[in-house]
């Protein structure tokens, strides 16, 4: 549902993308794993569409958002259709994002209502419904610095949920959370793994990776070194580069 062809970016001089592919299926969790710097943000900000390429080829189902032109510089599609694919994924950052001044409710519901123009009543059922499901129900009407970090950030997973996303991205969702916090967003994450939510999750959580990833993938200096299931790429990387790493976790 998600194909990425041969993508490069570039910050000036820097090429922090050199050349990479990356197809995600319906069902499938895939994880990012690497040392910072690596690329893993700016690989999720090129395929949500807050960067863009400077060559590659990047498409959701039939959508075609950004593709080669004639001299191999990555052209994207109309508005329009950038529109239509962003309402295919969801995405959760490390920093939750939520709106400081909105209650919970209206965090989760204003895009489905204002943007995908739902009506109010179905919102807000999915809304209180997903509420439930990620623990928090009881916090509808509180403001985002009334509730811990990690419930913060399973409020922004339930607004990222809410826009009925054909797949989450997720970009180290626990980073900035303490131990006891980021057990509850991981085992909300895992849920949805259960039910086969189709997501793409960067981390520095290798039992996590481990447990939950179909599909491993370790990326270091823009390319991706070494991938494959979670278990073989964490318990037997065949890299030098991505046994180095693991070795840190150990
Ligand atoms: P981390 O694990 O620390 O989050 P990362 O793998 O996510 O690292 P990126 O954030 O993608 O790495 O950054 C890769 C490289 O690109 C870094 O050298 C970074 O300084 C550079 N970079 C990222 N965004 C920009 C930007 N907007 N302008 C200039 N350089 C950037
Ligand atoms: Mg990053």
């Amino acid at each position: 549902i998600v194909l990425l062809e041969q993508a490069k970016k570039s910050f000036g001089d820097a090429i922090v993308l050199k050349d990479i592919s990356l197809s995600v299926s319906q069902g499938e969790v895939v994880g990012i794993i690497g040392p910072s710097g690596g690329g893993k943000s700016t690989l999720l900000r090129c395929m949500t569409l807050l960067e863009t390429l400077d060559s590659g080829r990047l498409a959701y189902g039939d959508l075609i958002v950004a593709e080669n032109d004639a001299a191999g510089r990555a052209a994207y599609a109309s508005k329009a259709v950038q529109r239509e694919a962003k309402m295919r994924f969801g995405l959760v950052f490390q920093n939750f994002n939520l709106f400081p001044h909105y209650t919970v409710l209206k965090n989760i519901t204003d895009a489905p209502l204002h943007v995908q123009k739902r009506p109010k009543d179905e919102v807000f059922e999915h809304a209180r419904a997903l509420l439930g499901k990620m623990g928090l129900a009881g916090t509808e009407d509180k403001v985002p610095c009334e509730l811990s970090g990690g419930m913060q950030q399973r409020v922004a997973i339930a607004r990222a949920l809410c826009l009925n996303p054909e797949v989450l991205f997720f970009d180290e969702p626990t980073s900035a959370l303490d131990p006891e916090l980021t057990k509850d967003v991981l085992n909300v994450i895992r849920d949805l793994a259960a039910e086969h939510m189709t997501m793409v999750i960067v981390t520095h959580e290798m039992s996590f990776a481990r447990d939950v990833a179909d599909r491993v993938i370790f990326m270091d200096g823009g390319v991706i070194v070494e991938e494959g299931t979670a278990a073989d790429l964490i318990n037997n990387p065949r890299h030098e580069r991505t046994r180095a790493f693991l070795a840190n976790y150990e």
